[in-house]
């Protein structure tokens, strides 16, 4: 006959004979320690117990309260045994058990969350979005009855359970009253985790689970960290008293922050083996390109700056410990309907650990970071987009209509890459290690060529110039162009096939994934080369009198650099190459090109930056469309013909070539500023 052991003797057993690699008595020699050790925390691997006894491990899954009451016991019994004068020092509620590892049947999803698995252990990887306050309640509260002085304990029975004031046994009316003395307490925090961004299905909103947390867990993990929570899934009462419905919550066992990019892609063997067949073969780097948002025509350019934006460059710690980012933000400025939330939300959706906001923010954490008023008192530090996006990328729509708090916050976030709050009582910096993708809107809804840049769009310049690139989307009225958009557009949504000769989705994000973490280095000629160019822009915006309203500064060379990086990587290069040094300097003069740097005369005009178009010519477009404008409102608002509106140009201002007046009033059309609405006549569309 077998003899069935008590739980007790289980778990007796478990301490006393576990031994590790080394034979020794991993649980014995921990628990002759424990006096010595903060805290009291006796950690319980789950492997070990499966390892000893799979029964066991099957209770201790099954029944977490249960194995860890009857543990603290046998510590102590343990305790009593081993270290005799010390044992009294340590009682049962002092020690904390703590589950490391995790029960495999029972590591879950924050979606598979169901009543099936009730005060059952359960394993949880998540990312931590708030915090509370550490406060404070009673694990076992002594009562005295005011009126004869008796004494009641009462002993939580977990950290949901609510202690009420009892009423004394002799005095049935009389309430009694709390004893400090004698009253053990404990400290608690909330939290609440959320469903990954890369484990969300798209176009679900994230689920999200609260957690209580008691000391000596408590503050081990800060919003924005990507955690792995063990504990027993528990109720708590949502509404009135007498309906009967539950939230879930999980009182934590242990809880540990995860190092964030590792986890989130695995590439096997097999996928390195193939991503470096394909990227030796030719066209390689431009299929990439290709690969982002296929269903969008165009804008190749564009797609180069966010694939190298979605890889990004080198992060760097000096000897002296500054940390130089390595990260590249982007910035798409142009007129509405041109895709540009389109593209923000591909490369959200590519990106190994993306997130799509807008300015707004989706929670009331904004941006970056809140401290929130809590329903029930107290305060909570509530991390943002880009606080959750920590080592990934935040694609921000309408970074324009972000809150003044984001505002501030976001400058520290682009170049510190860290996020500090101090209000309602709460001092903290979170991480943002965060790539920058963002959009903006023109302020006059079309993007105004003949406005300087910081007057088109609503940011400051401060945050302006943390872009490592701005792009301008225009909406430009070409009918040739429009043909090929809009048969592109058709072949997008008629055909079943796969976009041709582009990577899936999937490839994307695990290439991205992996060429993020290749290290590369700068050869000299690179170097050189970047050094050069950089030499040059400074030399020709230095010959500009006014200040610029983007200064040529090292930023632009960090800028360079990191454009640089990003490309070998693309390439998956272990050294920066003189291509990529080509690439990188390509896209800086696209940005400087359609900002700043003045075509026609290779030089950066200031005006330019600002605007898109030197004060020079922009005075010129100005006075065809203010001269048009004049002519129309003597006609009666009806269309000028041409000869009528070079005669008053050539009459009235400096304006006197008319080959330049026509091609002035070409270019006026295909910014969509003047209509032709019949042959040889011209109305004014808006003003410039
Ligand atoms: P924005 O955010 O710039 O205002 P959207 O991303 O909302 O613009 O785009 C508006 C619509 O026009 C989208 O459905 C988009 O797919 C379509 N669109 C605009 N430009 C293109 C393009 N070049 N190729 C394909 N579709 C486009
Ligand atoms: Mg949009």
């Amino acid at each position: 006959m077998t003899h069935e052991y008590t739980l007790e003797e289980r778990i007796m057993r478990f301490f006393k004979e576990f031994r590790d690699e080394e034979n020794k008595p991993k649980y014995i020699n921990f628990i002759r320690a424990l006096p010595e050790i903060d805290d009291h925390v006796v950690p319980i691997y789950f492997e070990d117990v499966f390892y000893f006894d799979s029964e066991l491990a099957k209770i201790l899954s099954d029944e977490p309260d249960n194995f860890i009451d009857v543990a603290k016991k046998i510590v102590v019994e343990i305790l009593k045994i081993e270290r005799p004068v010390e044992a009294a020092s340590v009682d049962e509620d002092s020690i904390y058990i703590s589950i490391v590892g995790e029960s495999p049947g029972y590591s879950i999803k924050i979606r598979d969350i169901s009543s099936k698995y009730l005060n059952k252990l359960v394993t949880i990887y998540g990312l931590l979005i708030k915090v509370s306050q550490v406060y404070s309640i009673p694990v076992k509260a002594v009562f005295q009855c005011p009126k004869c002085g008796l004494t009641q304990t009462i002993v939580r029975p977990n950290v949901l359970y609510k202690i009420s004031r009892p009423r004394c046994s002799e005095h049935r009316n009389v309430r009694m009253d709390l004893l400090k003395e004698g009253t053990v307490f404990s400290d608690v925090q909330t939290a609440r985790i959320q469903e990954k961004p890369d484990e969300l299905p798209p176009g679900q909103i994230p689920r999200f689970i609260d957690i209580v947390i008691v000391y000596p867990m408590i503050d081990k993990a800060y919003p924005g960290d990507v955690v792995k929570v063990t504990g027993v899934l528990d109720l708590r009462k949502r509404g009135p008293r007498d309906i009967y419905e539950y939230d879930f919550v999980l009182r934590v066992i242990s809880i540990e922050s995860r190092e964030k990019e590792a986890m989130e892609v695995v590439i096997t063997r097999k996928e390195e083996e193939e991503f470096r067949r394909l990227a030796g073969e030719p066209g390689f780097y431009d299929k990439l390109i290709r690969s982002i948002a296929p269903s969008i025509y165009g804008y190749r350019d564009v797609k180069e700056a966010i694939l190298l934006s979605l890889i990004g460059g080198e992060d760097r710690e000096l000897r002296d410990g500054t940390r130089i980012r390595g990260k590249i933000h982007l910035l798409l400025v142009g007129d509405p309907g041109v895709a540009k939330s389109q593209l923000l939300k591909y490369a959200a959706y590519i990106a190994p650990k993306g997130i799509y906001t807008s300015g707004r923010g989706s929670t009331a954490a904004g941006l970056t970071a809140a401290v929130i008023k809590e329903a029930g008192g107290g305060m909570s530090l509530e991390a943002g987009a880009v606080v959750l996006a920590d080592m990934g990328i935040c694609a921000i729509d309408e970074i324009d209509k972000m809150r003044n708090e984001d505002r501030v916050a976001l400058h520290e976030a682009m170049e510190q890459m860290t996020v500090s709050i101090s209000k309602g009582g709460i001092v903290a910096t979170l991480n943002a290690r965060t790539t920058i993708i963002a959009a903006a809107n023109p302020v006059d809804g079309v993007y105004n060529p003949y406005k300087t840049l910081k007057d088109n769009i609503n940011l400051p310049i401060t945050l302006l110039s943390r872009f490592d690139l701005i792009r301008l989307m225009r909406d430009e009225l070409r009918s040739d162009l429009d043909i090929k958009l809009t048969e592109h557009m058709l072949k997008a949504r008629e055909s079943e096939e796969p976009y041709e000769d582009t990577f899936s989705p999937e490839f994307m994000r695990k290439f991205i994934a992996y060429a993020r973490r290749l290290r590369v280095s700068m050869t000299r000629e690179a170097f050189e080369k970047l050094q050069q160019y950089f030499i040059n822009l400074r030399a020709s915006a230095s010959q500009q009198e006014e200040t610029l309203s983007i200064p040529i500064t090292p930023r632009q060379f960090e800028a360079l650099i990191r454009l640089a990086e990003a490309s070998a990587k693309a390439h998956l290069r272990r050294f920066v190459s003189v291509e990529d040094a080509d690439i990188a300097i390509n896209q800086m003069n696209l940005f400087l090109g359609q900002l700043a740097l003045n075509l026609e005369t290779g030089t950066i005009d200031s005006t330019l930056i600002t605007a898109g178009v030197s004060a020079r010519r922009a005075s010129k477009y100005g006075v065809v469309a203010s001269k048009l404008k004049e002519l129309q409102i003597e006609r009666g608002n009806k269309a000028v013909p041409e000869e009528e509106l070079i005669a008053r140009i050539v009459r009235d201002t400096t304006l006197k070539d008319t080959v330049e007046i026509r091609r002035i009033i070409d270019k006026l059309k295909i910014e969509g500023v003047i209509m032709e609405p019949q042959p040889g006549f011209y109305k004014l569309v808006r003003d410039i």
